[in-house]
């Protein structure tokens, strides 16, 4: 499928420039003389850029731990994520909990009872984001009259439509911890449950057509609660980046019969320079041409289309391969923001080339983007990759020579 094709509003804009199409029908409009509410979140897509931005104003009511540069505070202690203010958050829709017997070192309820009262020994918890940036799936079908009034003056110039799918939370811990590392790496293995799981749930949405997992540690790396969490948003579109670059990974199918991860996997263990750690499943390494500094790539050594498939062995591998390359760049940069993006198939594209395979990237935010990435979408990167690669690999070798070549 073309990325034209799959962004739905993008083909539809340039059929209209074309004079293929009434505009009328081809965008959702809000109704004449109908109040702007803004509740329900949209997309505009920007034709002159080919990207889409998503529009969320209810978000502005969120909460904010970090109110100025450089200072956190937490006036409110009742946060809402610790245990004991689970009232504070809505209905969880998955619930794990770390257990010690001889089968399961875990025990997960992905569907709890809304009306039983949350287990007070739960480890981890998913719930749907109080101030979400997409709204969950179904839509509402009364939608359109809840839409910015702006929309209502829209051409084919000015593409956008009403984006839903999901964004939930996962709460990493029923403590107040700050980062990933401050939960036991049993607890870690458990919120790489709860991402599989949720991202499953997804994936079977016939709405949805593309999810991501993401993680912010810190103000600079744009948290706005400082309990450990991470986020999975789902949306009714594949951003045309995604799409961008999963149509390189089909031609590189289709002239090569391999998949390009795989290869470039299988080029960095050859060339060894950017490899930090591989165990039997998973391998780190600093990508050859990696935009931001310090940043790590964990992907499994062996080809797979889709994280939320992986199995138990695999699952647990990558947990332990992220939350250890966590802790060596926390190491190497104390007190840094970081982030970390998990990138799967989008259920949205069709392709029985198996041409996708799933990645994580994990990077501390020690560099700011400034005019020049703006203007010309490619980044400044004062680190070399090899550089960087050998910082961590000499704290993988004294943690554990056998994970390092
Ligand atoms: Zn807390
Ligand atoms: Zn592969």
């Amino acid at each position: 499928m073309s990325q034209a094709a799959s962004f739905k509003h993008a083909k539809i804009s340039v059929d209209a420039l074309n004079g293929d199409e009434h505009p009328e029908a081809l965008f959702p409009v809000s109704s004449p003389g109908k109040p702007s509410i803004g509740q329900n979140s949209h997309t505009r897509f920007d034709v002159l850029r080919n990207t889409w931005t998503v529009y969320a104003t209810g978000r502005e009511d969120r909460p904010h731990e970090f109110i100025e540069a450089g200072v956190t505070t937490n006036k409110n202690l009742d946060c809402p994520f610790c245990c004991g203010n689970e009232d504070q958050t809505p209905s969880p829709t998955w619930v794990g909990k770390v257990v010690r017997t001889k089968d399961s070192a875990f025990r997960i309820d992905t569907n709890p009872d809304d009306k039983q009262p949350c287990d007070p020994a739960w480890t981890v918890r998913v719930v749907p984001n109080k101030y979400p940036a997409v709204d969950a799936s179904p839509f509402p079908s009364d939608s359109k009259t809840q839409l910015p009034l702006a929309l209502s003056n829209s051409s084919p110039l000015f593409p956008s439509s009403p984006v839903f799918g999901g964004h939930e939370v996962v709460i990493e811990s029923r403590r107040h911890a700050h980062s990933l590392t401050d939960v036991s790496i049993t607890e870690a293995e458990l919120v790489f449950r709860a991402y599989r799981d949720r991202l499953l749930h997804f994936r079977n949405d016939p709405n949805v057509k593309y999810a991501n997992v993401f993680k912010n540690v810190g103000q600079q790396a744009g948290a706005s609660l400082s309990h450990s969490h991470s986020q999975i948003v789902a949306t009714n579109q594949v951003p045309p980046m995604i799409e961008q670059s999963f149509g390189r990974m089909k031609r590189h199918r289709a002239s090569t019969g391999c998949c390009l991860m795989c290869d470039m996997v299988r080029e960095e263990r050859r060339q060894k320079e950017r490899v930090i750690a591989r165990d039997e499943h998973s391998i780190a390494f600093c990508p050859f041409a990696s935009h931001l500094p310090m940043m790590v790539r964990v992907t499994t050594k062996q080809h797979q289309e889709c994280f939320e498939d992986l199995d138990d062995q695999s699952l647990r591998s990558v947990s332990r391969m992220v939350y250890r390359v966590i802790g060596w760049l926390e190491t190497l940069q104390p007190g840094a923001a970081y982030n970390y993006y998990l990138s799967t198939k989008p259920s949205g594209i069709e392709d029985s080339s198996e041409a996708f395979h799933w990645s994580i990237d994990i990077f501390p935010r020690i560099t700011q983007v400034a005019g020049f990435e703006w203007a010309s979408g490619s980044m400044i990167n004062p680190v070399l990759p090899e550089f960087a690669a050998r910082q961590y690999r000499y704290r993988a070798i004294a943690e554990d020579p056998r994970l390092t070549l």
